[in-house]
């Protein structure tokens, strides 16, 4: 059994099991909200703080992790990050508060002090322009002290911006872009015996977030249109075209699409002629 280490609480938690599941692999543990489950045969997961996944990978603990690219960074664990999830999308930013008169990095004082629960990331990053300022480490919650007078400026995750909007606090610089990951131990990867099924588990799980991009289109086109159909749905290889019983003079085009193109496609199918445009959901898909 290899171990998986998971976020038991927080932004990440929930889609990190969604997906696992949708990869074929239920967590199902015997009592609620367990700290260890059973993940398909070949994995265990256990439930731990997101904070505390890249020391447990690092370490052998666990031969693999789901935690954010901030906590892996903050972490400065060893860990082999196998995987881009997509999902817990954010971006870790320096914000000033409204009524101050910063437009840019550069122009905060020496001796600025920061509130931040990541002191060594924003370390580095002040380093790196050469700019001294001081670390106030806090353990969350930093939007709050500049208010308490403990901070000037704080460097935290945003996502969609409204915590910041509503402590009255102003972004000026990001300092890093950060989503979930799939990370490893590197003797694991390397092991004989658990890499193969690693990579399997990476395949899997590329096929669901793969999918999760993509359409299943079908529709009935005119056959002497198909010239342009195959120019608006290409698919991954060109669409799939089926004979219509009495079909007379139509097909039907089939083809993976890109979610986010949809309405557009729709659209140009339609203004060709299409009809019956069926789009459905994809589980996997593995080239
Ligand atoms: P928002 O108001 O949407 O900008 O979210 C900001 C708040 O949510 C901050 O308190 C962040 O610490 C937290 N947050 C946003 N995105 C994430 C993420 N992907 N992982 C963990 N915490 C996050």
């Amino acid at each position: 059994m290899l171990r998986v280490a998971l976020p038991n609480k927080g932004r990440l938690a929930e889609q990190t099991v969604i997906l696992f599941e949708r990869a074929g692999l239920k967590a199902e543990s015997r009592v609620e909200r367990a700290l260890v489950a059973n993940l398909g045969s070949e994995f265990q997961a256990i439930f731990v703080r997101a904070q505390d996944i890249p020391e447990f990978v690092s370490d052998g603990a666990a031969d693999l992790g789901v935690t954010g690219a901030d906590l892996v960074a903050e972490s400065r664990q060893e860990v082999r990050e196998l995987l881009d999830l997509q999902f817990g999308r954010c971006r870790l930013a320096l914000a000033v508060r409204d009524e101050s008169p910063v437009k840019a990095v550069e122009e905060l004082e020496p001796g600025t002090r920061v509130a931040t629960s990541f002191p060594r990331i924003t370390e580095e990053y002040f380093r790196s322009l050469g700019m001294e300022l001081r670390i106030a480490p806090v353990s969350g919650a930093a939007e709050i002290a500049p208010h308490l007078g403990v901070a000037d400026v704080i460097v935290d995750l945003v996502s969609t911006g409204s915590t910041l909007r509503v402590n009255g606090l102003r972004e000026i610089v990001t300092l890093m872009d950060s989503t979930a990951r799939l990370i490893a131990n590197a003797k694991a990867v390397d092991d004989p015996l658990k890499g193969p099924v690693i990579g399997e588990l990476v395949v899997a799980l590329e096929s669901v977030i793969r999918a999760a991009a993509k359409r299943y289109l079908m529709a009935n086109v005119p056959r002497d249109r198909l010239a342009e159909v195959k120019e608006i749905i290409p698919g991954l290889s060109g669409p799939t075209i089926v004979e219509i019983q009495n079909g007379n003079g139509w097909v039907a085009a089939h083809a993976v699409v890109d979610a986010n193109r949809i309405y557009q496609t729709i659209t140009r199918l339609k203004a060709i002629g299409a009809e019956g445009i069926l789009v459905t959901p994809i589980e996997r898909l593995t080239p």
